[in-house]
């Protein structure tokens, strides 16, 4: 379906309210004074699945630590890592390191200018290609991403299923129709990111004041919860526990799952979770069992990942191996108590857990 030439009077109208209503409520970012397309594309990397006011202090960090792409490419993986920390996905921060070293590597320190050109770069994808070319050279590149699935689902009533390949090719066409529109596709890609975050939000769109509100196919049918249509089917969500297993002699630490959770009430052992695998121990979230691992314990050593299945989440665990001299009388972090082998063996606990205890010979 040809969205556009099927109304006339969006196709005046869309990208011209849009544009307007952005020059009057944009919020003030730091990343929206330049066009530098270092820094676009260093507040895109940081911004993606962070919040804004998140990622805003982390942002003018990184600026300050690496004005340019060579000195982001000269930094030592450990700095960078350290002021990622707390961001999250440690891959993005390790995936940027290596697109900087490229850039001021063989490309002599120069973005490339063009979203063709742009997507070569290594760990860029459409979105991001997008945000470079059209913020940084202005190009007619249509950025993609939930923001605008919502605002286009809703304003022109797209059906399709987001998590679909043909609504994926619908969007983009769409969203493509539209910025070939606009006079000024920078604006215009920042108005509908900007609108999606602050005017047509997930839950609850502020459609007694929006300017689109009679062109709006969501508010006309009262549609604005169904629209954009998400299949949840087939959603596994992959969780990362990093277990801390601390031992002293025959006894072992463990703490019982109060929270509202997989295997509630069952025992397991001092948990942190996180967004993506831990390969190193000092990567872990900093926080006071790590504070208290590295002041009272000596760190034997890490498990192979063990891979959990359950109907809709896949848990990875790694053991983090801790030893307490013996002898030596520690309080334990909350919620942990020591158990000897017979209490151990006693209480319930997940099989992954069974498991990794009969590695150790327990
Ligand atoms: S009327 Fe409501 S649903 Fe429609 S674009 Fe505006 S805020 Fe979004």
């Amino acid at each position: 379906m040809d969205w556009i030439s099927d109304s006339d009077d969006l196709k005046d109208g869309f990208v011209n309210t849009l544009t307007t209503w952005y020059e009057h409520h944009k919020r003030d970012l730091p990343w929206r004074h330049t066009r530098n397309p270092y820094l676009i594309w260093l507040s895109e990397v940081i911004l993606q699945q962070t919040r804004v006011a998140q990622g805003r202090p982390y942002y003018e960090r990184f600026v300050a630590a690496y004005p340019t792409v060579q000195s982001m490419s000269d930094a030592d993986e450990r700095d960078l890592l350290r002021l990622w920390q707390g961001l999250g996905y440690y891959s993005r921060a390790r995936n940027m390191h290596r697109t900087a070293q490229y850039v001021a590597g063989p490309l002599a320190g120069k973005f490339p200018e063009t979203y063709q050109e742009l997507l070569k770069l290594p760990g860029v994808g459409t979105y991001t290609a997008a945000a470079i070319a059209s913020f940084s050279f202005n190009e007619k590149a249509a950025v993609v991403d939930g923001n605008v699935y919502r605002v286009l689902a809703r304003v022109f009533g797209v059906e399709a299923d987001i998590t679909t390949t043909l609504a994926k090719k619908t969007f983009a066409k769409l969203a493509d129709q539209l910025i070939q529109l606009s006079d000024n596709p920078a604006t215009y890609n920042q108005a509908i990111m900007e609108f999606g975050a602050i005017q047509c939000t997930p839950v609850s769109p502020d459609c007694l004041i929006c300017p689109l509100q009679q062109r709006c196919q969501a508010y006309l049918t009262g549609r604005q919860r169904e629209l954009p249509v998400k299949s949840r089917k087939n959603a596994v969500r992959e969780r990362y526990f990093n277990y801390i297993v601390i031992r002293q002699g025959d006894r072992i630490a463990l703490k019982e799952r109060t929270e509202k959770d997989i295997w509630q009430h069952l025992y397991d052992f001092c948990l942190i979770e996180t967004e993506e695998p831990m390969e190193a121990f000092r990567e872990l979230p900093e926080g006071a069992i790590l504070n208290w691992v590295l002041q009272e314990g000596i760190l034997k050593g890490l498990s192979d990942e063990r891979t959990h299945v359950l109907s809709h989440q896949r848990i990875r665990a790694r053991f983090w191996l801790v030893e307490i001299p013996e002898g030596r009388n520690v309080p334990l972090p909350d919620g942990l108590i020591f158990c000897k082998p017979s209490d151990t063996e006693r209480l319930p606990k997940p099989i992954l857990v069974v498991d990794y205890l009969k590695s150790l010979h327990f």
